[in-house]
């Protein structure tokens, strides 16, 4: 059995916001390799996800009022949470998105259902954040 490893970074310019990630996990599973097995994709914060979903038009700006409805960011004096820092809210939405992926390796491919791509969902950014990639298999 193989085991590959790897830490993608990242930086978003904004609070909020929903990167496709599904290219370098690609990447990673092309250096690791591995034709069969498991990739195992998490995001390393609490307050960011990784999660699965399509890549169609409107659905990020869904997500992004979906969750604002769930766990607004202001006023920030709603949460117990918002002494030091200002992010409860941010750790609300990570919980609901979640915090990783298994995605099956079948002849050196992810082997997605139609249409699935996998995303970096950031809710309290703007600063260096990671996600583990751990693919295992032969
Ligand atoms: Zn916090």
């Amino acid at each position: 059995m193989k085991s590959y490893r790897k830490e993608l970074w990242f930086r978003t310019k904004r609070r909020r916001e929903f990167l496709n990630i599904t290219p370098q996990v690609q990447e990673c599973l092309r250096e690791s390799g591995i034709s069969d097995g498991f990739v195992l994709c998490n995001a390393m914060h609490i307050t960011a996800s990784v999660f699965i979903n399509d890549d169609e038009s409107g659905l990020h700006q869904d997500f992004e009022a979906w969750l604002e409805k769930l766990a607004p960011e202001k006023p920030y004096s709603q949460y117990r949470h918002n002494t030091a820092e200002n992010n409860a809210d941010a750790h609300l939405k990570r919980s609901i998105m979640g915090r990783e992926v298994v995605v099956a390796i079948t002849d050196g491919r992810l082997d997605f259902g139609p249409w699935e791509q996998i995303f970096y969902g950031e809710f309290d950014g703007t600063r260096d954040k990671r996600v583990l990639v751990k693919i295992i298999g032969e």
